[in-house]
């Protein structure tokens, strides 16, 4: 499901008419929507807007009320239930979708490991559903028809407490073992190319979080991690080849970049952001530890303003099957935060702080060191 362009307040035709037949469809647009005889008739009015912002809300995508490529597909994402079509692995155009996500909580509750809550139908959702298939005789072909759905309303069993998801991931950590030799860390600097992100106070987004990456590559590097960048100067892949990449390469971790801006000079901070949903109850529990992690010694480390760490369920977050977090460091709108960005020392001292961030991630918890304390080259002679 793809859109050509970003639809906003005022624009009409198909794709408008299409997206507030979505939005009925989830109780968003009060009354029953017209039926447009000519599709060029259905405006995106303020009662769009407001439906396409509480739809954004609840999705934990970010709140614009503008109906780009990610909104567009939630949309459509959101309109399936389970049992309204089949469902099926696909290994180039895998099925997304509510269903899928339905389904993938049954197959956990009920103790059928397909690791997370995604709503995307990948190799580990099919093999969990073959075995649940196996268990309660039907046929094992990995498909979600009839007699499976069938199947899943005769074993509607609930499993309280307790998070299959969450354990599978610390499992991951724990096997990865404690130091970080030999780890793959994808650092994914935001924007490039001629898509320059944020600007403000001489600074731009793209090129920030590019020397930042260096950096952050350059430490991970010396203790013997594999740190690999999305991409160069010049390239801006998209978000999800920016995941595809990360997922081929089989990394234990990523970390993505990016600058705030904002029109007012007065928000100013960092934050950071995990794979998670509240709509679905499910989170990355590693994905939250590692923003934890990261946003403490951020924190710690300098003076920027705390602006915690929180669940969303962007692209890069959803589609990627390690833990991934997004910093999003300081405003350049803020002239505090653009004249630390500007400075070389600061970002050393906040790279210093990701890679430690990373390190602590696979100590021991009773080897917590004081945040903000630890260096490097201790780290790395332990
Ligand atoms: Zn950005």
């Amino acid at each position: 499901m793809t859109v050509e362009r970003s639809y906003r307040r005022g624009d009409h035709g198909p794709v408008v008419a299409e997206v507030r037949a979505r939005l009925a469809g989830q109780g968003l647009l009060s009354g029953s929507d017209p039926v447009y005889a000519d599709p060029d008739a259905a405006v995106f009015d303020d009662a769009v807007d407001v439906a396409v912002r509480t739809f954004q809300q609840r999705r934990g995508i970010t709140v614009d009320g503008i109906v780009g490529q990610q909104t567009y597909r939630s949309l459509d994402e959101a309109r399936w239930r389970l049992g309204d079509r089949i469902l099926s692995f696909s290994l180039n155009r895998p099925m997304s979708g509510d269903d899928v996500a339905a389904l993938q909580q049954r197959l956990l509750a009920m103790g059928f490991d397909c690791g997370r809550v995604d709503g995307i139908f990948g190799a580990e959702t099919e093999q969990a559903l073959r075995e649940f298939q196996r268990n309660v005789g039907v046929p094992a072909d990995g498909t979600a028809g009839p007699a499976t759905f069938k199947a899943l309303g005769q074993l509607t069993h609930t499993v309280v407490g307790g998070h299959p998801h969450a354990l599978r991931d610390d499992e991951t950590i724990h096997r990865a073992g404690p130091t970080l030799s030999g780890k793959v860390v994808i650092i994914d600097p935001g924007h490039g190319g001629s898509d320059r992100g944020a600007s403000g106070h001489d600074l731009d987004e793209a090129g920030v979080v590019h020397d930042l990456a260096s950096r952050i590559e350059g430490r991970l590097s010396a203790t013997g991690g594999h740190a690999y960048l999305t991409r160069g100067q010049d390239g801006n892949p998209s978000q999800l080849d920016r995941a595809a990449f990360a997922n081929a390469a089989e990394a234990e971790l990523m970390i993505s970049l990016h600058c705030d801006r904002q029109p007012s000079p007065r928000p100013n901070g960092v934050a950071t952001y995990y794979y998670g949903s509240d709509r679905f109850g499910h989170f990355s529990s590693m994905g939250e530890r590692f923003a934890g992690l990261v946003q403490r010694e951020i924190v710690a480390r300098t003076d920027l303003l705390d602006g915690r760490t929180h669940a969303k369920t962007w692209d890069l977050l959803r589609r990627t099957r390690m833990p991934t977090v997004r910093i999003e460091l300081g405003y350049l709108s803020a002239p505090g935060d653009a004249a630390r960005l500007a400075d070389a020392t600061f970002r050393d001292v906040v790279a210093e702080a990701i890679a430690v961030a990373v390190q602590r991630l696979y100590l021991p918890p009773d080897d917590d060191a004081e945040t903000g304390r630890l260096r490097l080259p201790a780290l790395t002679q332990a």
